[in-house]
């Protein structure tokens, strides 16, 4: 039994880990299938505050974690399964272990959105990737290709330059989501080449366990081409991981969780910390400052029960 367990361990939850830390609950951190979150997966972050040279995404991530278990924080190996929070303690399912506490922090972030081609989850780690921190040093002077038209698929195209003889990005509108100067940026670059109104309708090759390239279509004129490519970069997105609470919370359609003021969820004592209920700034900062929230709001709501 817990005062407070943290779901995630990415910027919200190793902040809101800090502050419940520090404040004597010595919380469980429950680290998820990606540890860090998703700044584990990035390379240089240049608007943290604090850092004027910038700070690599990985360290500044695992300081957090440092920094909370200074303060007594542990954290678990281990995704949430299964959640029951009709009544406290609420109890939550690692693997075959069920474990308890008086407050619960979600802080669990989004994953990434596939196209849902034929072939493209049978080429996952064989040339198609949602991380160009993690695959793009695999396609030095080889081919890449990004889908997406919002500011991680800019951001995406522009580090894969580092590697790739030509990035080509592919948008099936002609308007973009992304920011202006990030979008400025891309286009600048001499080695990004833009396809829009272009669709991807399928990668290949599954048989040889990797990209050789993809079939195309034009959305105006209806024409369909091949195009070689080794690494296909998708970057369209995320969803909530919200999985195990659904039922169990008020989410919304797209199952980010529904905010009730603050950093409170619609069942008092559960917290919401971060991108799995922010869709709309998605920043470190942003979900830091979401997870010192939600661990002084659980804080008091602990104060303000027996025992506590
Ligand atoms: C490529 C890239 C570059 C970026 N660059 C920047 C940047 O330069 N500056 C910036 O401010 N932001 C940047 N961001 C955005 C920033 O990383 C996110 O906004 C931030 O990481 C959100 O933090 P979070 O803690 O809410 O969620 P996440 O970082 O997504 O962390 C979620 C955590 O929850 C865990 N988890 C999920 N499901 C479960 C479960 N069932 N049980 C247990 N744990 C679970 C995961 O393992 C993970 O540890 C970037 C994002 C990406 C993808």
């Amino acid at each position: 039994m817990r005062n407070v367990i943290i779901v995630g361990s990415g910027c919200a939850g190793n902040t809101a880990a800090i502050y419940t830390a520090r404040a004597g609950l010595n919380p469980l951190v429950m680290i998820g299938h990606e540890p860090g979150g998703q700044l584990s997966v990035t390379s240089m972050v240049e608007n943290f505050p604090g850092f004027p040279e910038g700070v690599n995404g990985p360290d500044l991530v695992e300081n957090m974690k440092k920094q909370a278990e200074n303060f007594g924080a542990e954290y678990l190996w281990g995704t949430v399964a299964e959640a029951d929070l009709s009544k406290r303690p609420f109890r939550l399912r690692v693997d075959e272990e069920w474990y308890e506490a008086e407050a619960l922090i979600i802080a669990s972030g989004a994953s990434a959105r596939w196209l849902g081609l034929p072939n493209e989850q049978l080429l996952i780690g064989h040339g198609v990737s949602s991380c160009a921190t993690c695959d793009g040093a695999f396609y030095k002077d080889r081919k890449i290709m990004v889908i997406g038209g919002g500011d991680s698929a800019m951001e995406e195209a522009m580090f894969l330059t580092r590697f790739g003889s030509e990035v080509t990005l592919v948008h099936r509108r002609d308007r973009f989501r992304a920011s202006k100067i990030m979008l400025e940026r891309a286009q600048a670059h001499p080695k990004i080449k833009f396809l829009l109104n272009t669709v991807v309708q399928d990668v290949y090759d599954p048989h040889k366990k990797c990209v050789t390239g993809v079939t195309l279509k034009d959305t105006v004129t209806g024409r369909v081409w091949e195009q070689e490519v080794d690494g296909f970069f998708v970057a369209i997105g995320h969803i909530p991981n919200t999985k195990p609470f659904v039922g169990q919370i008020d989410l919304d359609p797209d199952g980010y969780i529904l905010s009730k003021g603050g950093a409170r969820t619609n069942v008092e004592g559960v917290f919401h910390a971060g991108d799995v209920q922010d869709r709309n700034y998605r920043q470190a900062i942003t979900a830091a400052g979401a997870g010192c929230m939600a661990a002084i709001e659980a804080e008091r709501f602990l104060a303000g029960h027996e025992g506590h």
